[in-house]
């Protein structure tokens, strides 16, 4: 299993990273990509992932949450240090739009998120995409750019995935499937598996039953079954498929 999503830079890993790291392994888990969310993450992220070469790989961006005041300082920091970590980096993300908190900088976001884009079109890197309550915009802006990438934890409508498809875009698909009244089951009815990653967004959105609780990526395992179900298909058919699909979107070896 490849977790395509998972801040282990976080607080919530401090205590035992190396050890969580190392439980990973042992429980299947190939490879795991760590998101960027603004300039004090930078340097954090890029020295995890070289003590894990093969293992750990660093993505940078600039989340919307994380746009406030000083997003033009920060924003020159995150770009200098995608340019010149390039040949290291696996994405750009986490990038995107949130107008769930605060909409104070809806502008700001929306300026960040279309020069990410453009970022990763001149510097040919996929791109990790964050959207809540922003769909509208966040698809208006995709359209116009000419991206490859994967709209991260995707939790959508039927309509909103085929948007998303018809761009060549893939979603990521964690915790939140498992979860009691989850519609997004349905949505995958016309979702091709040959589109879908898996994440976690750990530390949070364990899947059912560990909901609450710092989320790991074995624990992907749980929304394998659930695919597997929808899909119609074995356990191990998801995972080679969702492997397979993150290879090719994210150029993993
Ligand atoms: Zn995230």
């Amino acid at each position: 299993m490849i977790d395509t999503h998972i801040h282990l830079d976080e607080e919530a890993y401090a205590p035992d990273r190396e050890a969580m790291i190392a439980r990973q392994k042992e429980c299947g888990v190939t490879a795991m990509i760590v998101p960027g969310v603004n300039a004090m993450s930078v340097e954090g992220i890029l020295d995890l992932c070289r003590r894990y070469p093969g293992y750990c790989y660093a993505g940078l961006g600039f989340h919307p949450q994380d746009v406030k005041a000083d997003w033009q300082e920060q924003w020159a920091i995150i770009e200098k240090a995608i340019r010149e970590n390039r040949k290291e980096l696996v994405a750009i993300g986490e990038i995107g739009l949130d107008y769930y908190w605060d909409i104070t900088f809806k502008d700001a976001q929306q300026e960040v998120f279309k020069r990410q884009l453009a970022l990763a079109e001149e510097l040919d890197l996929p791109v990790m995409i964050h959207n809540r309550e922003a769909t509208e915009d966040t698809l208006k802006i995709l359209k116009e750019a000419h991206v490859h990438g994967v709209i991260h934890c995707f939790n959508g409508s039927k309509e909103t995935a085929q948007q998303i498809l018809n761009m060549g875009l893939y979603l990521g698909i964690g915790g939140v499937l498992t979860f009691k009244n989850c519609k997004l089951s349905e949505t995958l009815e016309i979702v091709p598996m040959e589109r879908i990653v898996l994440e976690t967004d750990g530390p949070y959105l364990a899947p059912t039953p560990h909901r609450g609780e710092r989320n790991e990526s074995r624990l992907m395992i749980l929304v394998a079954e659930r695919l597997a179900q929808v899909y119609n298909c074995s356990i191990d058919t998801i995972i080679a498929a969702t492997n397979a699909n993150a290879k090719r979107l994210f150029g993993l070896k």
